[in-house]
């Protein structure tokens, strides 16, 4: 039984940019679930955090929505 990742918040030291990821299953889609680069900048030794209480929730709730709208990523 694969172990859930925990809600995290990823930053770019150089650019400023943030976003709070839930991981879904083991599934890791790059650019929505999960970022190994900066989108803005491209910088790619982004920080990961443990997201807070309410940042895991905003964004379980927008990652559900863009998922659901199957959006090209911008
Ligand atoms: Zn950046």
């Amino acid at each position: 039984m694969p172990i859930p990742m925990p809600p995290t918040t990823l930053s770019c030291p150089k650019c400023g940019w943030s976003k709070t990821v839930v991981p879904q299953s083991d599934v890791l889609l790059e650019g929505h679930t999960w970022f190994t680069v900066c989108p803005e900048c491209g910088h790619s030794k982004l920080d990961r955090k443990k997201a807070s209480g309410l940042s895991s929730f905003i964004a379980n709730v927008q990652q559900s929505f863009e998922l659901w709208q199957k959006k090209p990523n911008r």
